[in-house]
């Protein structure tokens, strides 16, 4: 394409020294004759031109709808399989790297005459220790109970609800706050009926029945079939007796109170119930250690 355009300029040059050059034939001669004849080859040098420029034109146009050059590319990566979706329902330790020191199921405290249901587990850790909510949801409530302490309650997919207590403080996130799996939505502390700094965390179902936080805490489940709401709301018959170091508050003297009761003392203390056959016991509300 270059070459023919080349081709054509130089045709172009020539021809225009050929006209000069019969310019100058003509002006010296300046016959009438001669005029035809230089009339006649400039005209042939025209005719030559235009058909040289046509071509070249033709042979640039022809240029464009050649085949494009291969280019020369990295080579793909190859396109491996789809990545597996993300996991319906990822569960975190609400203090991560922490163990539990005391598990759910029927324990007996040593101030209670039974075992009743540890609703969840207990999380020993220092107070001031950022409590991270277990997975994503929205804050549904915090506040202040007799038992609990200060708490901070979260709802979750498929209405899962967790619930973290004896906290020192809340994050101060108001209700209705969506809060991402891992956010920190409370501090540890001692507050309410507590034994010691720890961290009581539930985990329930849609239904509020309480679910083991064990079989879920630092658990991914693909599917909602996958999860242990069958096993995690088992209660195994065995009453664990708890290991207290320090009692509650108070606690002493109405165990001491309930004592006096059985050993027939008359009624010492608040909530002393008479029953039959002059026996008499003594209602301690206590809900958790
Ligand atoms: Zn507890």
């Amino acid at each position: 394409m270059e070459t023919r355009f080349g081709a054509v300029l130089q045709v172009d040059r020539t021809s225009v020294r050929i006209l000069l050059l019969s310019s100058r034939v003509l002006a010296a001669t300046s016959s009438p004759y001669s005029l035809a004849a230089f009339a006649a080859v400039g005209g042939a040098i025209v005719v030559w031109g235009m058909v040289n420029a046509v071509s070249a034109v033709g042979a640039m146009n022809s240029g464009l709808d050649a085949p494009a050059p291969v280019p020369v590319a990295a080579p793909v990566d190859k396109v491996g399989p789809p990545p597996p979706p993300p996991p319906a329902f990822v569960f975190d330790a609400p203090l991560p790297g922490r163990t539990i020191n005391s598990p759910f199921g029927l324990r007996q405290m040593p101030w209670e005459e039974n075992g009743r249901l540890h609703e969840g587990v207990d999380i020993a850790a220092p107070a001031g220790a950022a409590v991270h909510v277990a997975t994503d949801g929205v804050v549904l409530r915090s506040g202040v109970s007799s038992t609990y302490g200060r708490f901070v309650e979260v709802v979750h997919k498929d209405g899962f609800h967790s619930f973290y207590a004896h906290l020192g403080r809340d994050a101060g996130l108001r209700r209705g706050t969506f809060v991402k799996r891992g956010a920190t939505v409370a501090y540890v502390g001692n507050s309410g009926r507590s034994t010691g700094s720890h961290l009581h965390f539930e985990l329930r179902n849609k239904a509020g029945e309480p679910l083991n936080p064990a079989l879920f805490m630092g658990k991914t489940f693909a599917e909602k079939g996958d999860l242990p709401l069958k096993a995690a709301a088992r209660v195994g018959r065995k009453v664990r007796l708890a290991q207290v170091s320090k009692w509650p508050e108070g606690m002493k003297a109405k165990m001491a109170a309930q004592m006096a009761e059985k050993e027939g003392a008359s009624e010492v203390g608040g909530q002393v119930i008479r029953v039959k056959g002059g026996r008499v016991r003594t209602r301690i509300n206590v809900v958790d250690g």
